[in-house]
């Protein structure tokens, strides 16, 4: 790992390959630094907005001024948001259905985005923007559609990218469209992508019909071709898309893809994003590589898409991290350390021993490197209460202290009994919000053996067990 990267930016994501990341040693640029500082206020409904916060609060005066003051309920359950997104103009269209509640009101997280309007079935909604937090007084509907426009970031992993993707993981998604950012608010999503430019095409889901974290929505756009890879069968199609001249490196590195997908389902379960899945290659800014669990289509860099690890660690986060989501980001060893895991058994099981032993000989090599210098607590206590950014959770060590953490249970009752118990668990949850604890106790119920002991020492301790 290059120490000289700031932990702000240098594991933007869901990263396998630290021996390959590719920090951006130059000084950050000073529009980053604004674009974080703008952002974090955003994340933050408490922090002070700054000084053209107030501003836009008067973006319907009109209404504001009948409607007096609105109270914030960001605690309002998000149940589908169909997105229509123009990139020519970037002005867009968020229809948002929430869940019935005793409120009259709702509250989203809108970071950098510009309120145009917000319309009910009967007509404008009053509403406010204060800071980066839009309050919107539905009175008893439970339907809006929020008419807005997003900026292009600059080259930063915190919205859409001028480099042709976007990106929201952690907490940016109100960069992109009006929500919460909390994993553990799953919703269904609609989305259309328009003008992506001549000659250029937008890859994106047209759904998510599965309840899904905010940060698993994303499109990419550039100059993609399409190739299919097979279908497993349950029916779902792998295919990959691929930008002019990396064909050859894709190919390397999905070869194994439809097996190991074939293999998460038989083994954990039906797919729940739909009947199409796979990879498309996005030309990242400097500063990380590897890939980001944007299901049914997941993002890999360019720079990555030759590694099939990266590819079959990805696909799993359809089961894991996706199809069942964090319920609070101290859990990010359910989403990561599983993928991490998974991604060794999965390559064992389905392309062979000898890539099963490659991935776990680079996990012992970042092992070493955690217990050298990284080495952290990646199952905190508590929920709601780490940043997984400045304070460090999001790290490597919660990848393969994760990763060694279930190959130590499977090492004690057989691998397939651990498969078995994953499964259990995806079936019960899958949709659905949970906690690391919520496995640990599955593993117990379902094969009598406590993992508890293991958990302690891989992921509540610091040190080599
Ligand atoms: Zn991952």
């Amino acid at each position: 790992m290059n120490s000289s990267c700031s932990s702000r930016w240098w594991p933007v994501l869901c990263i396998l390959a630290p021996w390959g990341l590719a920090c951006d040693d130059g000084a950050t640029p000073a529009a980053d630094a604004d674009v974080s500082t703008e952002t974090e206020a955003g994340a933050d409904a408490d922090a002070d907005a700054g000084a053209d916060g107030d501003d836009e609060s008067g973006a319907d005066a009109d209404a504001d001024a009948d409607a007096g003051p609105i109270p914030p309920d960001p605690s309002r359950d998000i149940r589908h948001t169909a997105l229509a997104v123009d990139l020519a103009t970037r002005e867009a269209t968020a229809s948002i259905a929430l869940a019935p509640a005793a409120s009259t009101s709702a509250s989203f997280e809108v970071g950098a985005l510009e309120i145009r309007e917000v319309r009910g079935a009967d007509g404008p909604l009053p509403y406010a923007v204060e800071g980066a937090r839009l309050d919107v007084l539905l009175g008893d509907t439970v339907d809006l559609v929020v008419s807005y426009s997003f900026p292009e970031r600059p080259g930063t992993f915190d919205g859409w990218m001028r480099s042709g993707s976007t990106l929201v993981w952690p907490y940016w998604c109100g960069n992109l469209f009006p929500c919460h950012s909390d994993p553990s608010d799953g919703l269904t999503f609609d989305l259309a992508v328009a003008d992506p430019g001549d000659g250029l095409v937008a890859v994106h889901p047209d759904a998510i019909p599965t309840d899904a974290p905010s940060y698993q929505l994303a499109w990419a756009v550039g100059d993609y071709g399409y190739t299919s890879l097979g279908t497993t069968s349950a029916g779902t199609e792998l295919g990959m898309w691929t930008l002019p001249g990396g064909e050859a490196a894709a190919a390397a590195g999905t070869e194994g893809l439809v097996d190991a997908f074939e293999w998460y389902e038989r083994t954990l379960g039906p797919y729940a994003f739909g009947d199409r899945a796979g990879p498309v290659a996005v030309d990242w800014p400097p500063g990380a590589i590897g890939g980001m669990e944007h299901h049914p289509f997941w993002h890999v860099d360019v720079l990555a898409m030759s590694l099939p690890l990266v590819h079959v660690h990805e696909a799993a986060h359809g089961w894991f991290g996706d199809a069942v989501r964090l319920a609070c980001w101290e859990d990010l060893v359910l989403s990561e350390g599983t993928a991490t895991y998974l991604a060794a058994r999965a390559s064992g099981q389905a392309i062979g021993s000898e890539a099963e032993a490659a991935a776990w000989a680079e996990y012992d090599r970042r092992l070493d490197a955690v217990f050298r210098s990284g080495d952290r607590v990646v199952l905190p206590a508590g929920c709601g209460e780490v940043d997984v950014l400045d304070d460090g959770l999001f790290s490597d060590a919660v990848y393969v202290k994760g990763a060694f953490f279930f190959r130590a249970v499977a090492d004690a009752i057989g691998a397939d009994e651990l498969d078995r118990a994953l499964r259990v668990f995806f079936s019960g949850h899958v949709g659905e919000a949970a906690r690391m604890d919520d496995l640990l106790d599955a593993i117990l119920a379902e094969t009598g053996f406590d993992p508890g002991p293991l958990a302690d020492a891989w992921l509540r301790n610091v040190g080599r067990p």
